[in-house]
């Protein structure tokens, strides 16, 4: 299996080297040349296999020049209950009938995006080994909250790394601060801006491209990686629980094998939706894929009318996550579905860079409507969501999982469609505590974050997960305060060069 770049068909490389270089230098991101295929009984076979095994069998097929022993090198150490407080890894729960909740937050940092970083930082490392790259990897991260810790716990003690991220001081949640500055582990840190996100974002960038730093490196045996989504290494873990989830469905005796299923995924920056899809079109029997926003609904007209439009207000909501207005992942989509043609893609996005806006043609539009629904909903609804289904199943969902339930409501009462669905559930409702709070209580709070953090656990059946309950007593490791102009000398000086 070789990977191709959306924005220039010719290149072609193995997986280590799209998973170690991140972006191809064109710009594009990697796409596998073809998606492999996966058979009904494949898929059966699966379900009687634990998380890391099935893992390892999808990966086989993507990562075609790293050896059994390596894929299982890096699944075991990944997912295990070392770090997962389920055996299932990605546990599923019945929410009502022929509704199910795909719970992918038991990770160390109670967000999805643990299932892919908690493997990314030794699918990079064999990659490196692989290639023959013999040095340490450093990943800077910008982060605008869950990011930059579900990489610092994926990237903790790995041999090989170290990682540094920064945060805008002002800018993230404080249970998202605290988190951050108790981290623990050897070849970690983390750094505070004065500045907003996009301070941070740009410092970052300015670094990696910074050829006397990157000399500088290179002279004392590292180099750069990121760990942010467009990497391949994080998309590919996330196809997994797709195929994981229809399995299981099909060992409990909830489908038929062959059945088809409906998938709801609650979407940002469109790598989550996108490995539903890969799943898909492996072999999972799909009926449709849910695309829901928050009412940054971008992607809800480009679907529903095949014109990218940037040009709009951005809101800050409940569901901070998802708070996109350009969701690069869509590319890989968009590549796929013109039959690799790259000189449109580079058109498109092009226009997205100059114009913040692209209308794709009418092939692709029918596909995207054959493929998808979707919708989207505001932050009065959202919390009405999580009350409404608190009170009707006793189950607590976070924002982010509400948007999805309730555009999955809105498509069920608008097409009458009654094929069960799997909806992706994306966070720990502990994580987001305030607003969800709120929509319990109905009516919003001040007591501290850790009392809201105890008083959801009075109202919901949902345990504190172990990372959110020991942070109140964790000692803060990480006090740096700088400006945006010492970034530079801040990264060199903490690496010791
Ligand atoms: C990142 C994130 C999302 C969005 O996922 P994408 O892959 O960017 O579409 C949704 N929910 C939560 C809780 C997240 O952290």
């Amino acid at each position: 299996m070789f990977y191709k770049s959306t924005r220039n068909s010719s290149v072609r490389v193995s997986s280590a080297e799209a998973i170690t270089q991140g972006i191809s230098v064109d710009g594009g991101l990697f796409v596998p040349e073809q998606i492999p295929e996966l058979t009904l009984d494949e898929i059966r076979a699966v379900g009687e296999m634990k998380y890391a095994d099935r893992a390892a069998h999808i990966f086989a097929k993507y990562l075609t020049d790293f050896t059994e022993a390596e894929i299982r090198y890096c699944t075991d150490n990944a997912y295990s209950t070392k770090n997962f407080e389920t055996e299932s890894i990605a546990e599923i729960a019945h929410l009502f009938d022929g509704t199910y909740m795909l719970e992918l937050w038991h990770g160390p940092t109670c967000a999805f995006k643990d299932m892919a970083l908690q493997i990314l930082p030794y699918f990079l490392t064999t990659s490196a080994k692989k290639i023959k790259l013999d040095k340490k990897i450093v990943i800077l991260v910008a982060t605008s909250g869950d990011t930059g810790k579900a990489a610092l716990e994926g990237f903790r003690d790995v041999e090989g790394t170290s990682i540094l991220v920064f945060y805008p001081e002002d800018g993230v949640s404080p249970m998202q601060k605290r988190q951050m500055k108790t981290q623990e582990g050897s070849n970690v840190g983390v750094c505070a801006i004065k500045g907003n996100f996009d301070d941070c974002q740009n410092g970052v960038k300015a670094i990696f491209t910074n050829d006397s730093v990157k000399a500088q490196l290179d002279q004392n045996g590292m180099m750069f990686s990121s760990a942010n989504s467009i990497n391949w290494g994080r998309l590919v873990p996330q196809v997994v629980y797709y195929v994981s989830a229809y399995a299981e469905l099909v060992k409990d005796g909830e489908i038929e094998l062959g059945d088809k299923i409906n998938i709801v995924v609650p979407t940002g920056n469109f790598g989550n939706i996108l490995a539903a899809y890969y799943a898909k079109h492996m072999g999972v029997p799909v009926n449709k894929l849910i695309c829901a926003s928050n009412i940054n609904n971008v992607l809800t007209d480009f679907i529903n009318t095949g014109v990218y439009d940037r040009n709009r207000k951005f809101y800050a909501t409940v569901s901070p996550s998802m708070d996109i207005l350009i969701s690069s992942n869509l590319e890989r989509l968009l590549y796929i579905m013109t039959g690799g043609d790259d000189a449109v893609i580079r058109e498109w996005f092009g226009k997205l860079a100059s114009e913040g806006r692209y209308e794709v043609t009418d092939d692709v539009k029918a596909k995207l409507k054959e493929e998808f629904a979707a919708g989207f909903c505001d932050d009065e609804q959202t919390k009405a969501t999580i009350h409404d289904i608190y009170d009707k199943f006793s189950y607590t969902c976070d924002t982010h999982t509400a948007v999805a339930v309730k555009v999955y409501n809105d498509y069920k009462a608008e097409t009458g469609d009654t094929t069960k669905t799997v909806i992706a559930s994306t966070a720990s409702p502990y994580k987001f505590s305030a607003a969800v709070l709120e929509a319990l209580e109905g009516k919003a709070s001040d007591i501290d974050e850790y009392d809201k953090v105890d008083r959801i656990a009075e109202l919901s059946d949902i345990p504190v997960p172990a990372a959110l309950a020991d942070l109140r007593t964790k000692p803060e490791r990480f006090g740096d305060v700088i400006t945006k102009e010492e970034q530079k000398d801040y990264v060199l000086r903490t690496l010791g060069i």
